[in-house]
């Protein structure tokens, strides 16, 4: 499903993504671990298509087709979708009209058809009821205002409405408690089938307790340095990134 073939990235003269291979195939859910500063970022940005982020070799691919010479948008359209580490709040952008424009030209570029207003609405307050956030707070613009759990949360409510067919969270859990996990963990496991993979980016075991993931990288100095299974999160938590970030240099 998602190939990452030898990726080099260069940020501001220095190399970040070092030769990084990852695979992650169609039912899959992938979790990538590694210390601060590794890239993890980096790579979901770099998957993601952010303006910036053009690599100086490799390749990624969705279902066999490249990405890098497509935009954001485009990537969007083929499911790709990314929560982000430290979501943005657009002032001034009324959510739900956000929200709705975004989803219909995802649809329409893959030759959907638009959603209907009301059927928006219905979708979107089934999710929203999910991720825990009120009609209130949704009638403020996009983030704004919101705690860092509530801009977490609304990424979510994002994820369950786009439905993408790859998802990319960075560090969703950071900033939030025991109850907002749970929530994250439910909608993961309510979009999890045999044609959409994940690829969960996180510091800590404790996400992986709601997320059961298939395999678990570490990712130090820009690439995949280990890989194994869902047993490597709780060894990790005792031992630690230093022996990875050792081999890594
Ligand atoms: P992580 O998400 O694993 O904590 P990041 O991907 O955010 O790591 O950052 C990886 C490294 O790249 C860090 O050393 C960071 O300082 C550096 N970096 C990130 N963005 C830029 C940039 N725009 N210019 C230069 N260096 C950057
Ligand atoms: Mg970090
Ligand atoms: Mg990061």
């Amino acid at each position: 499903m998602l190939t990452i073939n030898n990726l080099h990235l260069t940020l501001g003269g220095n190399r970040i993504l070092n030769g990084l291979d990852l695979s992650v195939p169609a039912g899959e859910v992938h979790a990538i671990m590694g210390p601060n500063g590794s890239g993890k970022s980096t790579l979901s940005y770099t998957v993601a298509g952010r303006d910036g982020y053009e690599p100086d070799h490799g390749d990624v691919t969705l279902d066999s087709e490249s990405l890098l010479e497509m935009g954001p948008d485009e990537r969007a359209a083929r499911g790709m979708f990314l929560s982000f580490q430290s979501p943005p709040a657009i002032p001034g952008v009324a959510t739900m009209n956000f929200l709705r424009t975004a989803l219909n030209a995802q649809r329409k570029a893959r030759g959907e058809e638009e959603m209907s207003s009301a059927e928006f609405l219905k979708v979107f307050r089934e999710h929203a009821k999910t991720v825990g956030l009120s009609p209130e707070k949704l009638k403020r613009p996009f983030n704004d205002g919101y705690s860092g759990g509530e801009k977490k949360r609304m990424e979510m409510l994002q994820m369950a409405l786009f439905q993408p067919r790859f998802a990319i969270m960075d560090e969703t859990d950071s900033g939030l408690d025991i109850d907002a996990l749970k929530m994250v963990g439910e909608v993961v496991n309510s979009l999890r089938g045999p044609d959409r993979g994940f690829l969960v980016i996180t510091h800590y075991q404790r996400l992986l307790d709601y997320v059961k993931p298939d395999r678990i990288h570490v990712l130090a100095g820009g690439r995949i340095v280990h890989s194994g299974g869902p047993e490597l999160a709780q060894e990790l938590e005792q031992s630690g990134y230093e022996q990875f970030a050792e081999e890594a240099a």
